[in-house]
This record gives C-alpha cells, sequence and structure tokens, in this order.
C-alpha cells in the first residue's frame, strides 16, 4: 500500500464505509460519514485543531481540517491502530500536550508509551469536545439493525446500506479471528500441548479435534529439515565469526555453564565444549534436536553437552543449575528480526543468566539503513515484466512494492551512508521495544543525478567478551573475499581445528575497551544467508550529491504472523538545489514474510 500526505484534497469515503442516511441527496453523502463518527450533540460545541492555535464552529469542522492541512485524520489513525476509548484520550491529550508534527502523530504504531500511560488520561484543554465524541459508537447497534431486517432491501440505497453493514461485521470478524489466534496461541501454548497429547498417548480422533495451527508449528518444522542448517552451516561469515568469538575466548568460557539457545545441529555448543565450557545446554524445539544429541554423542561431548528438547520458554534445567554464565544463540532473521526469535532468547536471559556477570552472545546488533540505487535488482524483479514479447505484464510486477525482498545489492548500488534505524543492546533490550519508530535523515552521496529504487537494511552483529555495550565509534569487522579468517577458522571438511588466539579484526583501542569481535551483513561484506533487505519504492527518487531524504522508520510484528514484520516508511525529499520544492510525505507499507 502507497499513500501521500499531505492531501490536498479528502477523497471521500468508499461507499461501504459509510452508511448512506439521506436517500435524497448524494452530495450530502462525505458529510454523512463524519455523523457516524461525531453525535450530534457535540457537533456544535466550539474545538481547537489538533496541531494549531485556531478554533472551529464544531468538532467535525476541526477534525476536517487537520485531516485536509495535515494529512492526520483522527478516525483513520483510531481504526487502524484499534483504539479503543481510553486509548484514543490518551492520543489527543497527548497531541495536544506534546505537540508532535503531523506526521509523527500519523506515524504513530500503537507501541508508544503515552498509550499506555495515565498521564495523558487528563484532559490537555478543559472541556475539550474531542475527548467526549465516541466514534461508531452508535453504528454497531445500527448494524445489528439493519441485519436483523428479514426483507429484501428495496432499493439500490437499502442494499447499500446492507452491503456496508455486512462488511462492517465482516471486519470485525476478522478482527476478532486474530485476537483470537493470538489469545490461543499464547495462552495454551499449543505446540507444548501437542507434545503433551503425544505423550499421553491419545487416540487419533483427540488429536484432530485440537486446532494446531499456530505461528510455531510450520516454524519449527522448517528447522527440522537438513537444508537450512546446511545453509546456515556454510555461510562462512557467519558461522566463522561465532566460531572465532567462542574459540578465541577461552578466559570466558572456560568452566563456564553454557546456553545454547536454538542449537539447531549443535555446533555453537560444540565451539563452547571446545573452549573449554564445564557444561553446555543445548535447546532446540524441533526435531532437529534428536540429530544435535547423536551429534554430540558422535563428538564424545555427552559428558559435558546435554540436548534438551523443548522450547525454552517452557524447558526447567537439570537440578543443581539455576542460571547460566553465558547464552550464546544465532536468532538473527532476515531483516534481523524477522520469526521473531529473539523475543525467546530474552526470555531465556530473563530466566536463566546470571543477573550480574552473565554474558549474551551476541551483545548487541544494529540494524543500518540506506539509500539503493538497486537499478539491476529493479529490472530483474519488476522492470522486464513490461516487455515480454512484445506485451505488457507490468501488472505481475506490482506486488514487489508491498514485499521486502531479500537478496544481494552490490556496495556499489549503496548511495548514502547508512545510519541505525535501530541499536538493540542484548543486555537490557526488552521485546515490547522490537517494535519501534526511528526517524532517520539519509543523505545522498550519488555524484550525478541517479535514480534510487529502493532503501536498504542490513544489521551488523557486535560480540563482547563481557557482554558490555560496544564503544560508540566502534567500526564493524568487514569479511572480503579471499579473507584468511574465513578460510582458517572454518576448516569444513578439513584437519582438526588448532586452538590458537585469532586477530579479533577491530584492534582494541585502549585499555578498558572491550574485545569485539563482528561481522556485517551489509552489501560491503562477503554475502551472508541473510543477504540485505531491500525495499522498493513506487517512485524513485531523484537523487543528486546531498539530496536530502528524511523519514521515520517503523517495524512491528505483523498481526497476522508474530513471526512476520510489518515495516512502515514515511519520507520526505528535500533537494539542496530546490529547497522549496514539494515537501510531500510518501508512506509506503511493507510485509517481511
Ligand atoms: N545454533 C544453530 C541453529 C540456529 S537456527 C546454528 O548456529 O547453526 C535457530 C534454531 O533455533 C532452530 O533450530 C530453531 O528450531 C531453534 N529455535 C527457535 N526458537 C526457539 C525456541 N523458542 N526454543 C527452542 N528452540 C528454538
Amino acid at each position: 500500500m502507497s499513500l501521500k500526505l499531505p492531501a490536498t484534497h479528502i477523497e471521500p469515503p468508499p461507499a461501504d464505509e459509510h452508511e448512506v442516511q439521506d436517500e435524497s441527496s448524494s452530495d450530502e453523502d462525505d458529510d454523512q460519514a463524519w455523523d457516524d463518527w461525531v453525535s450530534d450533540s457535540l457537533e456544535k460545541r466550539p474545538c481547537k485543531s489538533l496541531f494549531e492555535d485556531k478554533t472551529f464552529d464544531s468538532v467535525q469542522e476541526a477534525l476536517a481540517y487537520d485531516e485536509t492541512t495535515h494529512g492526520f485524520s483522527l478516525k483513520d489513525i483510531s481504526s487502524r491502530l484499534s483504539l479503543d476509548l481510553y486509548r484514543r484520550i490518551r492520543l489527543i491529550n497527548w497531541i495536544r500536550k506534546e505537540h508532535p508534527s503531523p506526521s509523527e502523530a500519523v506515524a504513530l504504531t500503537g507501541s508508544e508509551e503515552f498509550f499506555s500511560s495515565d498521564e495523558y488520561l487528563k484532559p490537555a484543554i478543559e472541556d475539550d469536545p474531542l475527548l467526549q465524541i465516541a466514534p461508531d459508537d452508535s453504528s454497531d447497534s445500527e448494524d445489528e439493525a439493519e441485519l436483523e431486517k428479514q426483507e429484501a432491501p428495496k432499493d439500490i440505497t437499502s442494499a447499500t446500506r446492507r452491503i456496508a453493514a455486512l462488511q462492517r461485521k465482516l471486519q470485525q470478524a476478522k478482527q476478532d479471528l486474530v485476537y483470537y489466534r493470538r489469545f490461543v496461541s499464547e495462552r495454551l501454548n499449543l505446540a507444548g500441548l501437542a507434545d503433551e497429547l503425544k505423550n499421553l498417548d491419545v487416540s487419533p480422533t483427540t488429536h484432530a479435534a485440537v486446532p494446531l495451527r499456530d505461528d510455531d508449528s510450520h516454524y519449527f518444522q522448517s528447522y527440522a529439515e537438513n537444508d537450512i542448517h546446511s545453509v546456515m552451516i556454510q555461510d562462512k561469515v557467519r558461522t566463522a565469526t561465532y566460531a572465532k568469538f567462542i574459540l578465541s575466548n577461552p578466559d570466558v568460557f572456560r568452566d563456564a555453564v553454557v546456553m545454547d539457545v536454538g542449537c539447531g545441529t549443535g555446533i555453537l555448543s560444540l565451539f563452547a565444549a571446545k573452549a573449554g565450557a564445564k557444561r553446555v545446554f543445548a535447546i532446540d524445539a524441533s526435531d532437529i534436536a534428536e540429530k544435535a544429541t547423536q551429534i554430540v554423542k558422535d563428538n564424545d561431548l555427552d559428558n559435558i553437552i546435554t540436548v534438551i528438547r523443548g522450547k525454552v520458554e517452557d524447558i526447567k534445567l537439570p537440578e543443581g543449575y539455576d542460571h547460566v554464565d553465558i547464552i550464546v544463540s544465532e536468532w538473527m532473521g532476515y531483516a534481523l528480526l524477522y520469526e521473531s526469535m529473539l523475543d525467546s532468547v530474552l526470555n531465556a536471559r530473563d530466566r536463566f543468566l546470571k543477573p550480574d556477570s552473565g554474558v549474551m552472545a551476541p551483545s548487541q546488533c544494529k540494524m543500518m539503513f540506506a539509500l539503493c540505487e538497486a537499478s539491476e535488482l529493479f529490472k530483474e524483479r519488476i522492470g522486464f515484466w513490461s516487455d515480454i514479447y512484445g506485451f505488457d505484464l507490468s501488472a505481475m510486477g506490482k506486488d514487489v512494492y508491498d514485499e521486502a525482498i531479500v537478496d544481494v545489492v552490490g556496495s556499489e548500488t549503496v548511495m548514502s551512508e547508512p545510519v541505525v534505524v535501530k541499536d538493540l543492546y542484548l543486555g537490557n533490550i526488552t521485546a515490547k521495544q522490537l517494535d519501534f519508530s526511528s526517524p532517520f535523515t539519509l543523505v545522498s552521496t550519488a555524484e550525478r543525478k541517479t535514480k534510487i529504487h529502493a532503501f536498504v537494511l542490513y544489521f551488523d552483529t557486535f560480540f563482547t567478551h563481557t557482554g558490555e555495550p560496544i564503544p560508540e565509534d566502534t567500526d564493524v569487522y568487514i569479511a572480503r573475499d579471499g579473507d584468511p579468517i574465513l578460510a582458517e577458522v572454518w576448516p569444513v571438511g578439513g584437519r582438526p581445528h588448532q586452538p590458537r588466539r585469532m586477530s579479533t579484526g577491530e584492534p582494541l583501542k585502549g585499555k578498558g575497551r572491550p574485545k569485539v569481535t563482528s561481522f556485517s551483513t551489509g552489501p560491503a561484506s562477503v554475502p551472508t544467508h541473510w543477504k540485505q533487505t531491500v525495499f522498493f519504492l513506487r517512485e524513485p527518487i531523484m537523487a543528486g550529491e546531498g539530496t536530502v531524504v528524511e523519514g521515520i522508520f517503523k517495524l512491528r510484528k505483523s498481526n497476522d504472523n508474530s513471526r512476520e514484520l510489518d515495516v512502515e516508511i514515511h519520507y520526505r525529499v528535500q533537494d539542496p538545489e530546490a529547497p522549496s520544492t514539494s515537501n510531500e510525505v510518501t508512506v509506503q507499507c511493507y510485509k517481511v514474510r
């Protein structure tokens, strides 16, 4: 979806969004939409704009002004964020107290702290009529009445009204289903329940009665396959960096109790055992755990590594173990957060990591964001459809704008310095903070006018031997072709590992600085299996040197599947050579799945 703000003209809402109440006048349809929204008694009270010191004769006029002038529709945001009465009141008071810009207000995700703060229940201005309207209060009961009518609609207007009521019901039912799914999977932990049923040896008919679809089943199933582990293990940048960190820090791992969250084949546990760990708990909820058990035995490390099959959220450590010294995990997904496995790792941290001295490995990840010319990828994914044996099949390329594309872009295609849109310090970040909005300013480095087709996102990963945050000025280590680390540390099928101290890539810059090991999934590095995540723009940006693209990057777990992501990018382009040109904000929404 792509929409442009601010609108200079508000499109009348489509017929299915409101009831047509006045059969005689189609001109009044737009106003009738507002009638659903603002109750009559409040309509005529003076009301202030949300963004300016201007007062209007009615709520309706104030809201319409904010929408036409500032592109902010209270009705749209209330429905997009499914705001209940209290959250909407907080939103209104927050805008009135904190004076955000309209684009900041449009960019809200619903997860901002003020939505749950009591402070914003207090009216920012006395007797604010905006706080007293209850949107759609009436429409529910009117819909019920409409749907209870037995007779067939007598004319086109009543048919339209009936359809509109049905569509609202359907929308509500869909929304309820999403909540219901989430509720059921959260409360019942269906994956765990399925395992319990297996243990109870209940009959197949009982199995069939249990709804097994949840966001986990398919997920863990995909990790049962060999191929996915083979791809990860052969990703040299990834595996060699973990090996390097673990094997070159015997002081950290010697005699430590380690937890490997999501052990897969058990590779990180094997490294930890080799580095001198006293005990390693290797946890995985997928069938791969059985392979890991076998692998641990085959390598004579079953006296040190214990594989525990189950979701880390559900497992208990064996008698005598409450806490671990180190949690090592390779949880990163496309665009870093796809798969949402980090939530599980943070859960493990909170339950099992020694509170003060515990080390998270990795300890930090940064999400990086930049302008990307991406013309080759554009041709490959979109452009080529426009001329197929002389026919225009470009309709086929349209969906690409709604989905993030995972692919490798060359470093020469990056047209700005990257900015950090999220800095995740694993020591204290919370699962809630993984839904976020982040402002960005990108300055084009294109030497001549260039068509920028996309934004590119990637992540850098850091390990510190103490688990503390990296110093601000730490550069990530960029793996290059022919890099000895990739060849030597990781001899697939080769000679046994020679324990030795390896270069950390990042020289230690002074006493007291933590020892840092890192890798990048960015375009400058040897490609990893994460590649880069590309967000194509419906309308490319024409950028020359110094063109500024500023905006807001928003990411949150998808409502439909908590392992998928919804990304929204709001941006505005400022050309230094024509500073007065359009200040239009463009918004594009993407799924990462
Ligand atoms: N550590 C391995 C595998 C990484 S892939 C390696 O580096 O090669 C991630 C693994 O985590 C998968 O095998 C998946 O099944 C497991 N996993 C993901 N979420 C989990 C959870 N909540 N509990 C247990 N295992 C989980």
